[in-house]
Order: C-alpha cells, then structure tokens, then sequence
C-alpha cells in the first residue's frame, strides 16, 4: 500500500501522558544542533499529522523519554506518530535522509540509546477494536496492555499479557511475551493472527499466515528487526476463571523457600504460572511497613482453572516454607493480574540481564543463593527464577521465531542502573549469571535479554533460528535501516 492509500484513524482520547524525563540532561540534547535544512524537516512535518521534533527542538526529550529511564534517547528527529500513514512517511523520510529508524512506544524496553535516529513514537497509535465473536482483538502500536485486559474482560476474554500491563503490546509480543498466563497458553506471539508493517520501503505490509510467510514467522519473536509495527490482531483466550496473587516472606526463610520451590514447580499443572524472587525493596513510603527497606523473598502464583480448592491445594506447600509477611492469593479478574508481581509503576532506571536455565538442581539454587541471597549486601532490586514449560515448550500453531522453548526456568536480575553504581551493578548481576552458567540453556528469550553488548549477543539468543531470521532481514531491510533495539 503507497502512504496517500493509507487510512488515517482516528485519534483515541485516551493517550497516555508524557513521561515525564526527570533525568534526562538537556543539555546533552542541546549540544545536538538540527542536522537538516529546516526546509526538509518542514516538508516532513507537511505530511504526518503528528508532531515532529528535530534535535534542539523543546518537547524533543519529552517526546522520547522512556519509562527506563536508564537509557536517556537522542534521536537527531522524532515523528509523533498518529497513524500508519505517519510512520510510512517518517520511515521514507529517514530513509531518504541516510537515517535509520527506532521505535518508542512506552519505553519499558529501551536496549541503548537510540542515538542520531529517526525515532517514530508510537503512544498517539491509541485504536484498539475487539471482536468478541472470532475472539480476536486489533491493537494498534501504542496500546498498552492494560487497555486490552481490561476491554476483553468485559467479555470474559483475556490476553497473554506479561508481568505488568504498562508494557506496550506489540514490544511485548514481538519479544515473545511470557506472562502469568503463558504455561497454559504459550507466549503472547503465538497468539498473533496477522500484523501490519511499514517496512524499510516505506510501504505497509498486512503479514499473516498466507501472506508473506517468511516474514510472518521472523516478525513474531523477531522484535523490532524487520520494520515497524503499527497493528496486531490478536488471539484473545476465554478465561473463565483465574486464581492468583503473591506472597511476601521473610528473608531468613530464602534457602528453605528457594529449595521447597525447586522441588515443587515442576510437579505442578500447566495451569499453574508461577516465580519466585529474592527482592531488595526500596525503603519508600508507599510500602507497608513489613516491606519497606527489607529484603523478601516473593512467590507468585496464578491458577488458570475453576477448581479453586485444587489451586490452593497445589499452593499450600509453599505457604507453610516460610514466615509470611503479607500478601494475598485469591480469586482475582484478568485485569487484576498486576497484583501477582506487583511491579513497579512510576519510571525508574533500571539494569537487567536475562538467562534460561535447563534445569533447577540442589545446586543452581545453592548457586544463586551464594551469589544473590539475602545474607548478602549487594544492589540487586531483584533475581528472579520463572517456571517455563508447558505451552511454553511447544510450538506455536503457526510456528514462529520466538525462541528459549528448551527452557525450563527463566532467571532475570535487576539493579539500579545509576551511572554511580553501574559498574557494580553490572559486575554483581554478571556473577549471579555467571555462577548459573553450568545450567544455562542454548537459547534466551528476547525480552528479558536486558543488557547486550551487541548483534552477536542477540544472535546466540535465537541459536539455529538466527541463520533463517537472517535471511529474512536481508530480503526486508538490506540497509539495516531498523538496526536499534536488539538489533540483529
Ligand atoms: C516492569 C516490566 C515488566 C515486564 N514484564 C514482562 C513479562 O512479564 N514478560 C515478558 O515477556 N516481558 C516483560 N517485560 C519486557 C517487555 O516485554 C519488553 O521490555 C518490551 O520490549 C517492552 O515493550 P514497550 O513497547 O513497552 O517498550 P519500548 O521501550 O517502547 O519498546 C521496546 C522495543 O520494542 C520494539 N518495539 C516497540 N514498538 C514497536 C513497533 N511498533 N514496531 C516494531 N518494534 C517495536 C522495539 O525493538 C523497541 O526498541 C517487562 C518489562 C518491564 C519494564
């Protein structure tokens, strides 16, 4: 489709506000000077509907700020985007312009920063439509999660959303998506029916099962690789019924519960999503005080069945490994599935690295605790171990580029990611990957990769899988026109 075929949705009433970018250091964006003549970023301007913002430019910082606010964005130019038409025009624009492209939709997911870019911010991209009849839901680039859970549960539907539902829908899905949902239903990508893209051309592409095959599988699971996404239709699933919630323990109980949950996530039910986590909680007002400045040790849990009695049945080993301090597992709706990780709302800056793991003996658990256990003072906000398998280990309908299905258990540290405490923070949450290392499964999942050092870190993530994603990309983008992110 040329971009004057393009319809222009409209805009929905319901975008998000601006984050805003406290810690970003203007004067770092003002050193950078408009690197166009203002006639062509004029001409630019003429044909998106939403705003564009050159380097120097005031709303630019705002424009991309990201909710990690770790990764500080210095595009050379941003284009608002309001619709697909917008980002067909921007990504010809930077094209002509000798730029490559970044995308920003909630800025949960910045890699680095996307610096010298064309970057599209998506968040004006609010249209989200459900059909309820063939369960299937069209989300457009800037829809956040928790619009859909909240749309789909008028109809006792739900989507495969991940641990918080601030995160944007097409970053999540395109990285896979593992959520509370996942052992019983697979990853959120499996889910997709058909996307729309604007790729490299400039032209914008619906991709689904028949229609462009190759790209339909590289595109699910292959991030941000192959153009930039401006809709999704997606599969919503019935969920009837959900059980879940999280309980907080005390720090002295770590060994005794990071053990008891070696041996018991493994014998549970498909139905059963369940984490557990050593966290350092800041010391913040907002939390109560059992909680506030302590160290806890955080079980999750999420029953997706109707026989709630068997939920809490299958629960009670782990009730009685440690101290409870608080918490609450209990039926709950799908739109109330962010009170099972209880993740942070308000931006934060933030390191994190990922690994999955083949297995969780004795001593991986005795080797995260020497590395990450609460006897130790170290700047880790949290090292998490998820449950993997079940639909998680098949593959998906129409198969996809998503990889990690070989693992069963994902490991994600997270730091303050300060500049102060960086080399700490990085060198601390290395070790505890590091002291993992002899059970570290062949492939990771892509969002929860966090901190790479590059395209060759990202390629052994996919393991075989690279060589066909490859082959994709040379065929879509041979300029490497949308290299930023985990760039490939
Ligand atoms: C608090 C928190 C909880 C999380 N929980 C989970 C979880 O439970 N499970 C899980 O799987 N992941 C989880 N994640 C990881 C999350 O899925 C990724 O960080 C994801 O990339 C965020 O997408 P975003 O659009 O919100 O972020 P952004 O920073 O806006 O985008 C991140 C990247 O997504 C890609 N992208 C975004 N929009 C487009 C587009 N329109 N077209 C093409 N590419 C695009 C780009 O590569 C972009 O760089 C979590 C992250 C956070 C911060």
């Amino acid at each position: 489709m040329g971009i004057s075929e393009l319809p222009r949705e409209p805009e929905s009433a319901t975008v998000p506000a601006l984050i805003d970018p406290v810690l970003i250091d203007p004067a770092v964006l003002d050193t950078l000077a408009p690197a166009f003549p203002a006639g062509d970023v004029d001409e630019l301007r003429s044909v998106v509907h939403g705003p564009v913002y050159a380097a120097g430019d005031d709303g630019l910082a705002a424009e991309v700020a990201t909710w990690n606010v770790a990764v500080q964005h210095t595009p050379a130019i941003a284009v608002g985007a309001t619709c697909a038409a917008d980002v067909a025009a921007a990504v010809a624009w930077a094209v002509a312009h000798d730029l490559r492209v970044a995308v920003q939709a909630t800025g949960h997911g910045p890699v680095r920063n996307a610096a010298g870019s064309l970057m599209i911010t998506t968040r004006r991209m609010q249209g989200l439509s459900i059909d309820p009849d063939r369960r299937i839901a069209r989300v457009q680039a800037g829809v956040t999660w928790v619009r859909v859970m909240e749309a789909a549960a008028e109809f006792g539907l739900a989507g495969l959303c991940g641990s918080s539902s601030d995160v944007g829908v097409v970053g999540y899905t395109l990285g896979g998506g593992m959520g509370s949902l996942g052992r019983k239903h697979g990853f959120a990508a499996d889910h997709v029916e058909a996307v729309e893209m604007v790729t490299a051309d400039g032209r914008l592409h619906r991709i689904c099962a028949d229609s462009e095959p190759e790209l339909f599988w590289a595109v699910r699971g292959g991030k941000g690789n192959f153009g930039i996404v401006t809709a999704l239709e997606i599969e919503l699933i019935p969920v009837s019924s959900l059980l879940g919630g999280g309980i907080f323990f005390a720090a002295d109980d770590a060994h005794a519960l990071l053990h008891r949950f070696r041996e018991w996530a493994p014998t549970l039910p498909e139905e059963v999503s369940t984490s557990i986590a050593i966290m350092r909680m800041p010391p913040m007002e907002q939390l109560p005080p059992p909680l506030r400045g302590q160290t806890v040790v955080h079980l999750r849990y999420a029953y997706a069945g109707n026989d709630h009695a068997e939920a809490e049945r299958l629960l009670s080993p782990m009730k009685v490994a440690g101290t409870i301090l608080l918490g609450f597992v209990g039926p709950m709706r799908t739109d109330e599935m962010d009170g099972i990780h209880m993740d942070p709302v308000d931006p934060m800056p933030a390191w994190e690295k990922g690994m999955l793991l083949t297995d969780l003996t004795e001593e991986t658990v005795d080797a995260l605790l020497a590395t990450a256990g609460p006897q130790l003072d170290i700047p880790l906000i949290m090292a998490e171990v998820r449950l993997m398998g079940g639909a998680l280990a098949r593959p998906a309908k129409v198969p996809n580029a998503v990889p990690g299905r070989s693992g069963a258990f994902a490991v994600l540290v997270l730091g303050p990611g300060i500049p102060e405490m960086a080399q700490v923070v990085r060198a601390v949450g290395k070790g505890v990957l590091g002291a993992l290392g002899p059970w570290k499964a062949p492939e990771s999942m892509i969002n929860f990769l966090g901190d790479v050092s590059g395209p060759e870190e990202v390629a052994a993530a996919y393991g075989p899988a690279i060589q066909r994603l490859r082959e994709v990309k040379a065929a879509v983008d041979p300029a490497g026109v949308f290299s930023f992110g985990h760039a490939i």
